[in-house]
Parts: C-alpha cells; sequence; structure tokens
C-alpha cells in the first residue's frame, strides 16, 4: 500500500506464475513448458538476425509483424484463414489482456469456469470487466446448457487449464449460436497435444475468437509469442487497443523464430506426439501408485491421490528436486498439475513418489 498508487492498483491482486528456479538441476514439471528444445530452424533463424544485430537492431521492427501474420494464416490456409484475420502479440498472455479490453468487457458479467487459467480474473480486475464463474460438472467438465444466460462474452481454455479436459467442437458450436451477441474466445493454448482446433469454425461464426501461444507445443515459451484468429471486425478490435498501447509488440528476434517455428511442420509433429506418448506412460504409471487422473489432452495431467495430502506431496517431491504445480484453491486443492518431461523425467518423478509413497 502506498499513498503514490492509484486506486486501481490497490485493487490488483496479480497473478502468480509457476516458480522459476534459480537452481539448476532440478526437474521442473510445474508450468507446462515443453522438455523438447524449439526447432533448429528456429536456432538459425535467430542466429541470422543476430549476425546482423547492428544494423537490424537499431531500427524498429515491423508494427504490424506482417511476416508472422502471413505465417499463421499460411498454415491454416485449409481454414480457409487469412491474414487479416490473425492478431500477434507477446505471448498470448498479452493477446488475451487486449481481448478482455477490446471484446469482453461490456455490461453485463462474462462467463468462465470456476475451475480455469487464473489469468482471467486478474485481467478482469486490470481492465474492470465484470465476471460470474460457471461451476464445471462432478468430472470437471464444461457443461454448455450452464452458460445459458445472458452475459458479456464467455472465455475458457480448450483444453482446460489445469484439468486437461477437452471440450467436442460440437459444443463449442452450440455455445457460439446460443450466443451470437456474445464473443466466445477459446484459449487453445494446449490444443496441440490431442484436441481439435475450433480454427474450423472461425470462417462461419463471426463472434469467436481462438488464441494461441508458441509457448507449449512449439517450445517457445521463453520468446513470448502468442496469436489470435478470427474474423477481421474482431481483430480490427485487437489492433485498435494494441495501437492505443504498444504499436510495436514483436521484437525482431521474436518475430524471426516465430516464423521459423510456424514453418516447421515436421518437428513440431515429431515434439508434440513424444510428448503424448510420454503423457499415456506417465498416466498409466501414476494410477499404478493410486492417483486417480484425469484423462488429459495438454501437456499436463491432473491427479490426486486418494490417501495423501497433495500439499504434502509437493513439498515432498520439492525435496527431491522435482517441481510440480499445487493449487490452494476450491475443490482442487488434493490436485496436483504436473507437466509432460521427458520419459527420463518422468521416470524421476514416478522413482520419487514411489519412495514418497512407500
Ligand atoms: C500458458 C498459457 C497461456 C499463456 O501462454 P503465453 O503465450 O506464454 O503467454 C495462456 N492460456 C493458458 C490457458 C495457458 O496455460
Amino acid at each position: 500500500m502506498s499513498r503514490y498508487w492509484s486506486s486501481l492498483v490497490h485493487r490488483l491482486t496479480p497473478y502468480i506464475p509457476g516458480e522459476q528456479p534459480k537452481l539448476s538441476g532440478l526437474v521442473k514439471l510445474n508450468t507446462n513448458e515443453n522438455p523438447y528444445p524449439p526447432s533448429p530452424r528456429v536456432v538459425a533463424a535467430i542466429d541470422a538476425e543476430l549476425r546482423n544485430a547492428g544494423e537490424l537492431l537499431r531500427l524498429y521492427p515491423d508494427p504490424a509483424a506482417e511476416r508472422l501474420r502471413e505465417a499463421v494464416a499460411t498454415r491454416f490456409a485449409d481454414f480457409g484463414i487469412t491474414r487479416e484475420q490473425v492478431f500477434v502479440g507477446n505471448g498470448s498472455d498479452e493477446v488475451l489482456a487486449h481481448a478482455f479490453m477490446a471484446l469482453l468487457r461490456h455490461e453485463l458479467p462474462i462467463l468462465f469456469p470456476d475451475i480455469s487459467y487464473s489469468f482471467y480474473p486478474v485481467y478482469c480486475g486490470l481492465h474492470d470487466v465484470a465476471y460470474a464463474t460457471v461451476p464445471l460438472d462432478e468430472n470437471f467438465a464444461i457443461r454448455i446448457d450452464d452458460y445459458a444466460v445472458p452475459n458479456g462474452g464467455i472465455i475458457f481454455p480448450n483444453p482446460n487449464a489445469p484439468t486437461g479436459c477437452l471440450l467436442p467442437l460440437s459444443a463449442i458450436e452450440r455455445l457460439l449460436l446460443m450466443h451470437r451477441q456474445s464473443v466466445v474466445v477459446v484459449d487453445e493454448a494446449y490444443v496441440d497435444f490431442g484436441g481439435e482446433s475450433a480454427l474450423a469454425l472461425v470462417k462461419e461464426h463471426p463472434n469467436l475468437l481462438v488464441v494461441r501461444t508458441l509457448s507449449k507445443a512449439h517450445s517457445l515459451a521463453g520468446l513470448r509469442v502468442g496469436y489470435a484468429v478470427g474474423q477481421s471486425e474482431l481483430v480490427e478490435a485487437l489492433e485498435r487497443v494494441k495501437n492505443s498501447f504498444n504499436s510495436y509488440p514483436l521484437d525482431r528476434l521474436a518475430i524471426a523464430g516465430a516464423v521459423a517455428a510456424i514453418g516447421d511442420q515436421a518437428y513440431f509433429d515429431g515434439t508434440r506426439h513424444a510428448v503424448m506418448r510420454s503423457r499415456a506412460a506417465l498416466c498409466d504409471a501414476l494410477r499404478g501408485l493410486g492417483f486417480e487422473v484425469l484423462p488429459s489432452f495438454a501437456n499436463f495431467v491432473f491427479a490426486r491421490h486418494g490417501q495423501r495430502d497433495a500439499d504434502a506431496l509437493a513439498a515432498a517431491l520439492r525435496l527431491r528436486g522435482i517441481i510440480v504445480r499445487h493449487f490452494k484453491l476450491p475443490r482442487i486443492d488434493q490436485h496436483l498439475r504436473i507437466t509432460i518431461g521427458t520419459d527420463a523425467q518422468c521416470g524421476l518423478l514416478i522413482d520419487a513418489l514411489r519412495e514418497i509413497l512407500a
């Protein structure tokens, strides 16, 4: 508290990201980073930029990041996506922040699940957006009929975080038709690990905004690149907010790296499938140790142990150099969210848990 703070700052409750430890050698399964490095083409593209750094970094980057928007449109040409339907930002968190201000701030409260990405209520606080949470059902699934109330917009991750549960496209389509007056934001941070993208619905639905990131499936959490796809009317709203805030959002290295990542489909498919294979093995092993594991379509699993307290388990793992995420929140305080690591990392986790549970 300070007399110098604005009343807005007094009211804020900032998001607390997962720990980024200074210690090396830890098995880090707490923030859903990809255990594999990004495509070698990303590294080569950034190296090429750096070789010319003296000249290039003197200049502002392209404020519209046209190359990147073009790369995204090309990648999703099968869905009829054009460059005018793509908006890019510094990570999907920034894209989401713009969406809250540009598309979700209306008279009526917006809706999102009671168990969901914990950044959403933070943005509501920052941007003065009223919200109401809608409880997931007893299996942690989103029930579309529960959203049949007047609202200023709807947002949810698909697959959901931190549960990993997937909502089928048919359900999303039903929601879009039910609320033609509201924007529905589908946050697809994890969709590449087995989900079905709502990008297929963009063409038919002017109220759909799909938000995606290169942080998870493209192994580029450190580069900070995300994007949104929607009809140009929605993208124009995001552009208007962006150009009233920071008109040069992506730096030159980020644009170069992101374009290269999006262009390397074969590498992308290799790593995401490796994560999915490890996920299946990890789920089996956890169940073998007495965990209930929700079926996951993401690069993490959400699991609880019938007999052991989740906070105590997380602490015991931490002592053994393994970090997982535990949320002290209603309904999920006995769950752990565990990021899928390499098979070797998953093996260390299972060995440690076996020891702790013995
Ligand atoms: C990780 C994550 C994001 C943010 O990703 P960045 O692009 O790194 O900002 C957005 N939404 C959800 C649900 C996430 O889990």
